[in-house]
């Protein structure tokens, strides 16, 4: 099927986009890579009325880490820029386990970290990875830049707080407080597919003690699911067995799946608790496909 008839917009500046947005309103959608947008556009699951298609925006396809280890991407950062990532590999290992398990090379190549977000897929893989990480996005908006964490910036399948004139224009990581470890594990039916289950955990310890631990569920709910409890249970004590026990069953407890053709409920609970185990038994995650 063909998309509905749209204005379409490239703008040069930033604020000339936001401009745009704010003259289009509710009408009016952003363009990064295109790859959920466009085919939304061709199931006219989505008609917007104006296209403002950010690729032509400057300085905006970097990652990059501050002096501190702050990590911050771009709007135009591509999943494959952080799949190819010395920078990533050498300091998240939750970021480098997921990059190279989304989707497949052609989508990774046009498809942005930042749009995977405000997508806002029950089944997007950045989402758990950020939210594991206790990142935010930073919107930018005629009133000027607000930072918001990713735990409140999704509201609902596909629904996120941007207001209609406002970009997302960066995610960011917050530095590590200890050593990072971690990864991320999806159980998906065939290489390139989405999630039927997908867990991202990231670990921060001092010496044997975790400092800070995050773990968040994909496609077990109506949104992406941070498992809190189970990611608190860790924190103060050595990833010891009976610990990374307690944390799998009460990340198990919060997934919220849904019988499909993908498998039962009971499964992909019971995948829950699998992944997360596995994650935690390791010292530091590494790209794996749970299938
Ligand atoms: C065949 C296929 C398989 C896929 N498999 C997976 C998978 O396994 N895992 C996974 O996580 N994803 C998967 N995806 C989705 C893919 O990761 C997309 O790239 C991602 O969801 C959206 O990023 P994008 O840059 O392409 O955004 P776009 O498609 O351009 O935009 C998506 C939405 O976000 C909004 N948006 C985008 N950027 C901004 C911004 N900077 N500010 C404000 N709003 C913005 C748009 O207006 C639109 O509503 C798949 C897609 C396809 C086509």
């Amino acid at each position: 099927m063909y998309p509905s008839r749209f204005r379409y917009e490239a703008p040069r500046t930033l604020d000339e986009a936001i401009t745009l947005l704010r003259y289009g309103g509710d009408y009016a959608k952003v363009l990064a890579g295109g790859q959920s947008l466009v085919p939304l556009m061709k199931l006219r699951f989505a008609s917007p009325e104006l296209i403002v298609d950010i690729n032509n925006l400057p300085g905006l396809g970097y990652h990059r880490a501050d002096p501190d280890g702050t990590l911050r991407i771009g709007a135009l950062c591509r999943h494959v820029d952080l799949e190819r990532s010395a920078l990533l590999a050498s300091t998240q290992p939750t970021m480098a386990a997921a990059a190279p398990l989304i989707a497949d090379p052609i989508v990774r190549n046009r498809g942005t970290l930042v749009g995977s977000l405000c997508h806002a897929d029950p089944q997007g893989d950045w989402a758990s990875v950020v939210l594991a990480l206790g990142g935010s996005v930073i919107a930018q908006g005629p009133g000027g830049r607000r930072t918001i964490p990713v735990a409140d910036f999704v509201t609902g399948p596909f629904q996120n707080v941007l207001e209609p004139d406002e970009i997302a224009v960066e995610a960011v990581i917050p530095a590590a407080q200890g050593v990072r470890s971690g990864g991320y594990l999806k159980l998906e039916r065939r290489v390139g597919d989405f999630a039927t289950v997908g867990v991202a955990v990231a670990v921060e310890s001092s010496g044997p003690t975790v400092t800070r631990a995050g773990i968040a569920l994909t496609g077990v709910g109506g949104s992406t699911i941070a498992a809190t409890a189970a990611a608190e249970a860790l924190v103060g004590q050595p990833l010891s067995a009976p610990a990374i026990a307690q944390a799998a069953s009460l990340a198990a407890e919060v997934a919220r799946p849904r019988t499909d053709h993908r498998g039962s409920a009971e499964y992909k609970r019971h995948m829950v608790a699998t992944l997360v185990e596995r994650l935690l038994s390791r010292s530091g995650g590494t790209a794996e496909r749970a299938a």
